[in-house]
Order: structure tokens, then C-alpha cells, then sequence
């Protein structure tokens, strides 16, 4: 016989309920729990929970779901089905008779005599299905009624206490308790999800890196709770300007991030990033202070960049990396080639720092050499890495890679000591000599560079200050003046000479010249390198020879290759250079012989006392437009290689050049011989060739001979000229001579008569 409820029954369910609550639940179960009080209490062995999402068809059947059911196999499988039953059971006054009814429209085995139909307020109806009625001195409504009502109660408590402890809960996983911003995962989430539908649509959409530009410094100087309230401030403005499907996210630290979905194109992206970007262009006032805040940021666009949602925010960030290697405040699309370079530049990295550590680092020198006196007056220092599995490898090939690390610094301290140690080696050696180190931006920019060079001759203690300079590059002084400015100046206190490197490649060289102590400039080799191509370049060498000397600079020019560079270079007044042509970067080891047997090419003096101006410059360019095209042609003859010059005594540059002249009456003898020979050099071009095919090699051997003589006889000519020039002789012809040299921009060459 099962037990009777009595009012200390319904108050020990109302107790548990009140239990119930304080933890965390969801509703279904409590319902269930509270049923299964009742049949025990009741003995009622089959309880159902109806639910209240019942509507009325077809008159009078409604359908229920059935939300559980206790007690009965049968019933218990239908859980959570859907259930057609005459309104009557569910509704209107509950009476035995309809037992039987109700059980077989649930498909109940076992036939039941009694139920009990208590409404739950708001939640449906519980049927409790029993053999007979419950031996009760109470009426059933009066013993169910308060303890129904207060249920309906209790679970909306329940249901809005579920819902505040999930909100919670979810709060806490999914969004940062300090900028209240949606945090990474939730993020990632919501990028996944909306790449779904974006797919689907095949829309567009960006995903946006956004990390605040020196925010460790803004900590340092307002301290961390200026720094939180700066990191809130930002995420209320994201958010603010937010439109709908897009969100923004705090990654960590002050990394944000932004989702623009609903993109249809490049341009729908620019311009949606663009007005993102518009949102860090006003001031915060953060207690009661203004504070100017730039962001970097970089985006990532789905379908172009990547397809899932990981590498939208792995492209986006490495996008803002990039930004911000180049400029604060800045914005960068990803792009995959940029990606790729990046990677294979980290890696580079560590296995440039294994070369440091492993002595795979060495210095090679290359002599500058004073032109006018033959003197060797220093050497620089270039880095090399013998890599065991490449050989030797060019510092153009690993040190960009490392150029915006720390190990620049590194190497650049290796690199003064090392030199140092090397000049104190070849002073013991009996040379004397200078040698200078390039030093990076990063590496010059340090507040304690003086202190760093200090130590380093303190670590070389034989070595002298007089016996190191430093070279360094335009950009470097640009991006800190007043600090190169003052690093220049305490080097140059303790005997440290500075050399401004590649002078010339930068916008405000000659601006900054006269405000940096620096003693020498080297012209960049690009310059000396075309000079004999474009005239522009010769003019900005003489422009800079000319403003060093005001400034009392010295100049080294850089990239002389040739025996005419260092002529042309000479005549420019430019007296100290560098280049293949007067000595390639070598081992310390060759050093001391080299500098015992240098002598400058005999030719180079040959000149001294040529009055150089504008027209003989020209005939030099003819005469080494000569010399260049003589080498090209037999260099490709021998090689057995197609002959790529112009073959035709016209079309070459002398050829065009005499042509020139000659149509403006130009007829001074030694010019008509020149002209004679010039055609005789180039009807030797076939005759060579053809002996070639034949393979005669004394024949062959021959023909060179001639070719040779012939050509040497045309430089000779031509120098002839120049002096003739030079000397100021008249050259016969008409009054005044204009001779143009038949070449793109070249300007008029006049040859006057005195
Ligand atoms: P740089 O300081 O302007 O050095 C001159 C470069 O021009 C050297 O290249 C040298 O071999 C090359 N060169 C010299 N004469 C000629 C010539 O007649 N024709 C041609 N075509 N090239 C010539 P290298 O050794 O490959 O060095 C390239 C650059 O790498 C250097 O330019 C310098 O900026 C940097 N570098 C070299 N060593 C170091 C170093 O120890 N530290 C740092 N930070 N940079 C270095
Ligand atoms: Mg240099
Ligand atoms: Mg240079």
C-alpha cells in the first residue's frame, strides 16, 4: 500500500524544490524529480509531464509533448514525443472514466483506473496515472493546489537562475571580463560560423588584426590601470561604430580583433576597413586625460586569403605585423607571397644566429685606395658566412633577413671586435691601417652605442680608436637625427671616424650633410657604376664631390670597376675609391701582400693633366663606349657564343657618334682616321668569324692580333683627341663644331674652336 501525501509530504517536495534552486539545474529535471516525489508520495505508479505548447486541431484532439514520463516503460519511451489526445483529458474537470482513454491514446500497457490531472502554471499539465485513488483524509485539489501553484513558481525561478548561471558561465568562456568584448574563442567561433553562410553566398568577408602601437610604453608612463582603462575605451569605441553581423574582440593584451562580414568584393572591403580605420584618429580622454592613440592593423580576406577561420586570423595577424614594420598607424592586406618570404626569413634567422655561434661569420676587406697619390688608405670590413652546406654566401643574401632583430646587434658587436682584433694583427705586421664596420640602424640607435664601442676596445685592449671607423646608411640617420647626431660626436671625441654609406640613394642627403660630423661620404656605387650611361649620374657625383669639399667632408666613391671609372672618377676630383677594379673584398690573410704590390694602372695618371669639361667628357664616354663594346664582342667570339653587339659600323655607339660629326662637317685628320678605322675593325668581324668555323688556330691566333691592334689603335686615336681638346688646339672644321652624341637624353657636345 502506498504511502499517503500529507501536507508535511508536499512541504518536504516544496523544501527540496527551494534546494533545487540554489544550485544549477535546468528545468526538465526538476519537473521530473518533482513528479517522482508525488507517485512516491501518492502511489500513483505512472506520472506524465504534458506539456503547455499544446494547441487545439480538429476540435477536440490537442497535441502535447510530452515532456517525460516516470514509472511505466511504455510511456517512458515516448519521452519527449509529440502526442495527439482529446482536449477533454487535458483540459475541463479530470474523472476517472477518462483514465482508460487516456492510457490508450498513449499506447499504455497496462490499464489504469484513476489519474490525476494537476496543472503546472505556465508548464503544462502532470497526469498521474494510479490502479485506484490515494487513500487521502484531504481532497486531492486542496493537497495539490498550493504545492502545484508554488511549483509554478519555482521553476520560473529555476528557468531565470539557469538562465543567468549559463549567461554567466558563457560570459565567463567567451567574453573578457575587462573589456566586456567577445573574447578569442567566441570569436574564432563566430568567424567559423559566419564562413559557413559567407560560403554558402559566396560572400566576402574580412577578418581584422588590430594591436595598439606602443602600448608597453603607455603602461610604463601611466601606469597599468591607465593602460586597462586605455584597452576599455578602445573596445567601447569598436564596438560602438559596430554594424550588424560584425564584431569586435579582445584577443589578449591589446591585441584586438574585428569580423566584417557581408563583403562583396575589394572594393566593399576597402572601403568597410577604411571607416574601421577612421576610429582611432580621435583622442580618448581617460581620467581626465587626453591621450592619442595609433593602431596597426592587418586584414585578412575570406576567399582570398584563406577558406577557415585559423588562418584568416594567422594571416590578419601576420598582415599586422607588417604594418607595423613599416609604420605606426598603419594598415596591411595579407598577401600569401609576403607570407611565404616571412617564413623563410624566420627561419633564416636561426640559422644565421647558429652561424654566429658555430664561427661560421667571417670578415673579408676590401682596400680604399687614394687615386692621386697610389696610397692604400684603409680597408672595409664585409661580411661573409661560410655555410658548410652552401659555401660562401654574400652578406646581401642573409643580413636583410636579420636587419629587424636582435641578432644584428649581435653580429655588429662581433664584427667591431673582430676588426678590431685584425687591425691590431696587421699592425704587429707592420701595416698600418684603417678599418671601417658597417653597423645597422637597430645596432647605431641603442641609447648605449658609445658605451658598447667603449667596451669593445676595452675587450681589444691593444687596439686604437684612430684605427676603426664606422659606416652607416642614410635611412639610419633619418629615423633619429639628434641621436646619430650625438653618437657621431662622442665617437668622433674618442678618435672613431663615421663614413655615411651610399650616399646619394636617399632624399635629403646634401640637406643633412652639413649637420652631421661625419667625416666621409661614400657615393653610392649605383651612381659610379652608370656614369659612363647616364649623365645624371655623373652630374650628382660632381654635385657631391663639389658640396663635400665645402663641407670639408672627405668622398669615397664606391663600385669602381673599370680603369675608366677611375679616370673619369680622377677628373671629377674624386680622390679616394673602391671597387673590383682596384681590389676585390679579401681574406685577412692576403691583406699585407696585396697592399705591398698594389700600383694604380699606369693609364689612370696618364690624364692628370687633361683640362677636363663638358665635351671631352663626352668623347670619354665615346672611347669607353668603345672599350665595353670591344670586350662584349670578343668575350662572346671566344665563348663560341652569339654575338649580341652591333655588328654594323653604324649602329655602334662610336660608329653613331662619328656619324654625328661627321654629318656636322667635323673633318679634323686624326677624326677622318679614326673613322677609317673604326670601318676596318668591324670588316674584321666577319673574317674573324669565318676563321673561327674553320678552327685554323694560327689563323685564328692571327686575326686576333689584327682585331686587337685595331682597336687599341682606336682608343689611342680618341686619346689623341682629348688632348688635342684639351690643349685647347684648334680643331679644324667649320667655326664652331657640334657634335651629338646619338644616344637617348645624351646633351649636346660642342667642340669649339678657342
Ligand atoms: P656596402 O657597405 O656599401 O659595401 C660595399 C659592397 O659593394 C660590398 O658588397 C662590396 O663587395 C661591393 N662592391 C665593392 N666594390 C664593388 C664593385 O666594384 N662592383 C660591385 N658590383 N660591387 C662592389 P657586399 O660585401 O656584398 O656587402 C653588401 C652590403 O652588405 C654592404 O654594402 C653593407 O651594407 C652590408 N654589409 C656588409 N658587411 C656588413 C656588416 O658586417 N654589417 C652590416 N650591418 N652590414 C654589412
Ligand atoms: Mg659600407
Ligand atoms: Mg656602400
Amino acid at each position: 500500500m502506498a504511502e499517503l501525501l500529507n501536507r508535511e509530504h508536499a512541504l518536504a517536495i516544496l523544501y527540496d524544490l527551494a534546494l533545487t534552486i540554489g544550485s544549477e539545474v535546468t528545468v526538465a529535471p526538476l519537473l521530473t524529480r518533482t513528479v517522482q516525489r508525488l507517485m512516491y508520495h501518492t502511489g500513483f505508479p505512472v506520472g506524465i509531464i504534458l506539456a503547455d505548447e499544446g494547441k487545439s486541431i480538429e476540435g477536440e484532439w490537442g497535441v502535447l509533448r510530452l515532456q517525460t514520463a516516470i514509472g511505466d516503460y511504455a510511456l517512458a519511451r515516448r519521452q519527449g514525443e509529440w502526442l495527439r489526445l482529446p482536449t477533454a483529458l487535458t483540459e475541463g474537470p479530470a474523472t476517472l472514466g477518462e483514465a482508460p482513454e487516456l492510457l490508450a491514446a498513449l499506447g499504455a500497457r497496462k490499464p489504469r483506473q484513476s489519474y490525476l490531472r494537476l496543472p503546472v502554471e505556465g508548464f503544462g499539465k502532470v497526469l498521474l496515472l494510479g490502479d485506484r485513488l490515494p487513500a487521502t483524509d484531504l481532497h486531492l485539489a486542496e493537497l495539490f493546489a498550493p504545492l502545484m501553484a508554488r511549483l509554478a513558481t519555482t521553476i520560473k525561478l529555476c528557468r531565470s537562475y539557469e538562465k543567468e548561471v549559463q549567461h554567466r558561465l558563457e560570459r565567463m568562456a567567451y567574453y573578457d571580463a575587462l573589456t566586456e568584448l567577445p573574447n578569442a574563442l567566441l570569436f574564432s567561433d563566430t568567424v567559423r560560423q559566419t564562413l559557413i553562410g559567407a560560403r554558402r553566398v559566396n560572400a566576402w568577408l574580412a577578418v581584422v588584426y588590430l594591436d595598439i602601437d606602443d602600448f608597453r610604453q603607455f603602461n610604463n608612463r601611466f601606469g597599468q590601470n591607465m593602460g586597462d582603462r586605455l584597452l576599455a575605451a578602445v573596445a567601447h569605441r569598436l564596438e560602438k561604430h559596430l554594424r550588424s553581423g560584425e564584431m569586435a574582440a579582445h584577443l589578449m593584451g591589446d591585441d584586438f580583433a574585428l569580423l566584417l562580414p557581408n563583403l562583396n568584393g575589394w572594393e566593399s572591403v576597402e572601403t568597410r576597413v577604411a571607416e574601421v580605420l577612421q576610429l582611432d584618429r580621435e583622442p580618448f580622454v581617460i581620467g581626465g586625460q587626453t591621450v592619442q592613440v595609433t593602431a596597426s592593423m592587418g586584414v585578412a580576406v575570406h576567399p582570398v586569403d584563406a577558406d577557415d577561420a585559423d588562418s584568416l586570423m594567422r594571416h590578419a595577424q601576420i598582415a599586422m605585423h607588417q604594418a607595423k614594420e613599416e609604420a605606426r598607424g598603419r594598415f596591411r592586406f595579407f598577401d600569401a607571397e609576403h607570407d611565404r618570404r616571412t617564413s623563410e626569413r624566420r627561419s633564416l634567422v636561426g640559422k644565421v644566429e647558429n652561424a654566429l655561434v658555430q664561427g661560421e661569420l667571417r670578415l673579408y676587406y676590401q682596400p680604399k685606395v687614394d687615386l692621386f697619390s697610389g696610397q692604400v688608405v684603409g680597408f672595409e670590413a664585409l661580411l661573409r658566412w661560410f655555410d658548410p652546406a652552401r659555401g660562401m654566401v654574400p652578406p646581401g643574401e642573409f643580413l636583410p633577413a636579420v636587419e629587424d632583430s636582435e641578432l644584428i646587434v649581435r653580429i655588429g658587436e662581433w664584427v667591431m671586435r673582430e676588426a678590431l682584433r685584425q687591425a691590431v694583427a696587421w699592425r704587429k705586421g707592420g701595416l698600418n691601417t684603417t678599418v671601417s664596420v658597417n653597423i645597422a640602424g637597430r645596432h647605431l640607435q641603442l641609447p648605449d652605442f658609445v658605451e658598447r664601442v667603449r667596451q669593445a676596445l676595452r675587450d681589444v685592449p691593444e687596439a686604437t680608436p684612430d684605427c676603426l671607423d664606422i659606416e652607416i646608411l642614410e635611412s639610419t640617420i633619418l629615423s633619429d637625427f639628434a641621436h646619430v647626431r650625438q653618437v657621431i660626436e662622442e665617437c668622433g671625441e674618442i678618435g672613431i671616424g663615421f663614413a655615411l654609406d651610399d650616399f646619394g640613394t636617399g632624399y635629403s642627403s646634401l640637406a643633412y650633410l652639413g649637420q652631421l660630423p661625419a667625416a666621409t661620404v661614400k657615393i653610392d656605387q649605383s651612381f659610379v657604376r652608370n656614369m659612363f650611361e647616364r649623365r645624371e649620374d655623373q652630374t650628382i657625383i660632381e654635385a657631391i664631390v663639389q658640396i663635400a669639399e665645402v663641407f670639408g667632408r672627405q668622398v669615397v666613391a664606391e663600385g669602381v670597376e673599370s680603369s675608366d671609372h677611375g679616370i673619369l672618377l680622377v677628373s671629377m676630383g674624386c680622390r679616394v675609391a673602391q671597387g673590383f677594379g682596384i681590389g676585390r673584398p679579401m681574406p685577412a690573410e692576403n691583406v699585407s701582400e696585396w697592399t705591398k704590390s698594389f700600383r694604380i694602372p699606369a693609364d689612370w695618371f696618364g690624364w692628370q693633366d687633361t683640362n677636363w669639361h663638358p665635351s671631352l667628357y663626352n668623347l670619354f664616354r665615346a672611347r669607353h663606349a668603345h672599350r665595353v663594346w670591344y670586350e662584349e664582342l670578343v668575350g662572346a667570339v671566344k665563348r663560341h657564343e652569339p654575338v649580341t653587339v652591333p655588328v654594323n659600323p653604324h649602329e655602334c655607339r662610336l660608329g653613331q657618334w662619328l656619324d654625328s660629326c661627321v654629318e656636322l662637317g667635323y673633318d679634323h685628320p686624326i677624326f677622318k682616321e679614326l673613322g677609317a678605322t673604326h670601318e676596318h675593325l668591324h670588316s674584321l668581324i666577319d673574317t674573324l668569324e669565318a676563321r673561327l668555323a674553320k678552327g685554323d688556330r694560327a689563323a685564328i691566333q692571327a686575326i686576333f692580333g689584327e682585331f686587337e691592334a685595331v682597336s687599341a689603335r682606336i682608343l689611342t686615336l680618341i686619346d689623341d683627341m682629348i688632348r688635342i681638346e684639351s690643349a685647347k688646339h684648334p680643331l679644324k672644321g667649320k667655326n664652331s663644331v657640334e657634335c651629338r652624341v646619338v644616344e637617348e637624353g645624351a646633351p649636346t657636345v660642342s667642340l669649339q674652336e678657342p
